[in-house]
């Protein structure tokens, strides 16, 4: 499947998502979802995509907003260096970087409707306030009270987010990969931020088109293989 091709077909899941769930929140009457305009706690986390979504992303860019990504890389590399394990990486991601590169000063996504589906498919059971909680710092007896709370045949059980959304949201993502596998061999999936600047600076759709083996080496050679960003799969 050529590349244009593949961001058009990425194009009709968004579509696709998002009417499922509207309806995934209609007849699921058991639960209130929370999520609403403005709200951006959840974009405090590391988001992670599909490279096709990534790349659909950049093509649709400011200059202002390409340069915001660059001005980030330097404390994203900083964090890679850093953490010893990927639950260290999350969160000195979120400490230090203060929020997905994407939100803008009024705190609402400026790519809304390209978001990848792994935004799409967080939806709150509880009131947002909760999204923005370091759990790892809120006192034992007051996160055993909260996860009590929560109703298990409902989220994704230990995170407050309707379960349903978010199955459905690993659903179009897989497709987005098998896509790539399928028409390159490999696949590439990570963090956001990062695979949209590899592509702003780097084309690395261009790159791709040789393979598996010559993405690798490129990666390499650029040091541009840091740890928890990528995860470059072969068929
Ligand atoms: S891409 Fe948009 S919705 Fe997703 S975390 Fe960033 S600002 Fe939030």
């Amino acid at each position: 499947m050529a590349w244009e091709k593949m961001l058009a077909e990425l194009e009709t899941s968004r579509q696709n998502m998002d009417q499922q769930l509207v309806t995934i929140c209609t007849i699921d009457s058991r639960t209130t979802i929370y999520c609403a305009k403005g709200c951006s706690n959840c974009c405090s986390l590391s988001v992670n995509c599909s490279f096709p979504e990534a790349a659909a992303i950049a093509q649709s860019l400011t200059s202002e907003q390409r340069q915001y990504l660059a001005d980030k890389l330097p404390t994203l590399h900083q964090i890679c260096r850093q953490a010893e394990n990927l639950k260290l990486f999350l969160r000195l991601f979120r400490n230090r970087l203060g929020g997905c590169s994407f939100l803008d000063k009024e705190g609402r996504c400026s790519i809304y409707p390209q978001r990848p589906f792994s935004c799409r498919s967080l939806l709150s059971t509880r009131n947002s306030n909760w999204c923005a909680v370091d759990f790892a710092e809120l006192h034992p007896q007051e996160k055993e009270a909260f996860l009590s709370s929560l109703d298990r045949q409902i989220v994704a059980f230990p995170t407050h987010y309707l379960a349903a959304s978010q199955e459905l949201g690993l659903e179009y993502e897989s497709l987005s990969l098998s896509r790539m596998r399928d028409s390159y061999g490999f696949s590439i999936s990570g963090n956001l931020l990062y695979q949209v600047w590899l592509e702003t600076e780097h084309r690395l759709s261009e790159v791709i088109k040789g393979g598996y083996g010559q993405t690798r080496r490129f990666l390499k050679e650029q040091g541009l293989d840091l740890p928890f960003l990528l995860q470059l799969r072969e068929s």
